[in-house]
């Protein structure tokens, strides 16, 4: 497979934006070699500028659950850009999109929408301090809410610590405020509640973990955030910027029947577009300024394009229930073929499998439900495996803690072609 084009445009990319790229996994420093340059892209397939085609099972991170260039979204931009870009002043479309959200997700009865997940899991953080009067949150290892100074911690090999900044530039203060808990384990959570009940605005937790790879939530886990946070008066948070509008329309809260005080949305709601939102209960999300103390604003917030797009993406969503069922049937066999193959060729692994999300964790593990499982991957193999299977057409995310996103535009075909390369890419492990 020729990369000359990627590779040089690379090089030059390094000289003017820091590490070539403008979201750190898309260098591919977890695998080795250079990133692929992405020129354009129609359903499941993505296509560099060296003129290779990939089965892309990255999706943009999540939002192509339509498959790419998606022929109504692109239709409703287009439309939209005639009409306008931007007004910062309110439109229909937010009113429509607040009437999709608020329909589709359970727990929401107000919602505010932002430019990314990132915002929305600040905001949401800010807006849970404003209600409760409280600093403290509580966060688990391994799940990540963006980029914002309080969840860039991580926690003590194992052991429930208070949080040490995982980047130079977070301070020792905001580190201070986020508590670690691990994903999947109740004492851990239930300890830190001892030592800081009456400090903890809230709890926040990716209720199916897709940024560790995917790791299942134990049902009776996420019921314990529940029952603990109401019983401490604390908020819970579902960060759902992956799985909003993946598990199920309404999302994992949905999906497992639990309904979160704040909810947080990104990826899909903005149909490829950058867009967040967060949104809850009606008492919370009136704190919000104007109607309440808490600030929070944004320029292109709410941005007609956007909107325009999300819109699409969420009424075909609402409209096909059968989507669900059949993404989560293409994933199961897409999660059964590579067992089998893992099977006929000896190699050691377990297939997490959620909805339409999947991870393949190359680990002596029996099981993989926790950050401290994760952890036993083998990543050397993982990035063999990854270059293994780019040179053969298939696209899979670039490190090993990260999820292969099912879209509605994967054929069984694709499928099928992916499970043989992988069978072939895994007798050469
Ligand atoms: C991607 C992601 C975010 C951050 O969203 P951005 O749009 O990248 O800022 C937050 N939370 C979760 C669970 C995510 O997967």
């Amino acid at each position: 497979m020729n990369k000359e084009k990627s590779i040089s445009a690379y090089r030059q990319s390094c000289e003017i934006i820091p590490g070539g790229v403008n979201s750190p996994v898309r260098a591919f420093k977890s695998v080795g070699g250079t990133p692929v340059f992405i020129d354009k892209a129609k359903g499941a397939k993505i296509y560099d500028i060296d003129g290779n085609e990939y089965i892309d099972y990255v999706g943009s991170w999540g939002p192509m659950i339509l498959g790419h260039a998606y022929g109504p979204i692109v239709e409703a931009i287009k439309t939209q850009a005639e009409l306008g870009s931007s007004f910062g002043a309110p439109t229909m479309l937010e009113k429509k999109m607040a009437e999709l959200i608020v329909d589709m997700v359970p727990s929401v009865e107000m919602v505010r929408m932002v430019n990314s997940g990132t915002e929305a899991t600040m905001s949401a953080v800010r807006l849970a301090r404003g209600y409760t009067g409280r600093s403290k949150i509580v966060k688990f290892s391994g799940c990540y809410h963006g980029h914002g100074d309080s969840f860039l911690i991580k926690a003590g090999s194992g052991a429930v610590t208070l949080g040490l900044p995982d980047s130079p530039g977070v301070t020792r203060g905001i580190a201070g405020d986020t508590l670690i808990a691990s994903y999947n384990n109740m004492e851990s959570v239930e300890a830190l509640f001892h030592q800081y009940a009456k400090d903890i605005a809230a709890i926040i937790v990716e209720p199916v973990a897709g940024n560790m790879g995917v790791v299942l939530p134990d049902i009776q886990f996420l019921r314990g955030l529940r029952d603990l946070a109401t019983k401490h008066s604390a908020l819970l948070i579902f960060d759902e910027v992956i799985t909003g509008f993946r598990m199920a329309k309404g999302g994992a809260q949905e999906y497992y029947g639990i309904i979160p005080d704040i909810t947080t949305l990104g990826k899909i709601i903005g149909g490829g577009l950058p867009v967040g939102a967060y949104g809850g209960r009606k008492d919370i999300m009136q704190h919000l300024a104007p109607s309440g103390p808490v600030y929070q604003a944004g320029t292109l917030s709410g941005n007609p394009l956007a909107m325009a797009a999300g819109i699409v993406m969420l009424e075909t969503l609402r409209s096909k229930p059968s989507i669900y069922k059949e993404l989560e049937e293409k994933t199961r066999s897409l999660a059964d073929g590579l067992r089998n193959n893992l099977a006929k060729t000896g190699i050691s692994g377990v297939v997490n499998q959620a909805g339409s999300l999947l991870t393949l964790f190359f680990t002596e593990s029996k099981k993989v439900e926790s950050f401290e499982q994760v952890m036993t991957s083998d990543k050397e193999r993982y990035a063999k495996f990854f270059n293994l299977l780019l040179e053969a057409g298939i696209y899979l995310a670039p490190s090993q803690f990260e999820a292969a996103f099912v879209s509605y535009a994967h054929s069984a075909d694709d499928i099928q072609k992916t499970l043989q390369s992988s069978l072939l890419a895994m007798q050469k492990l």
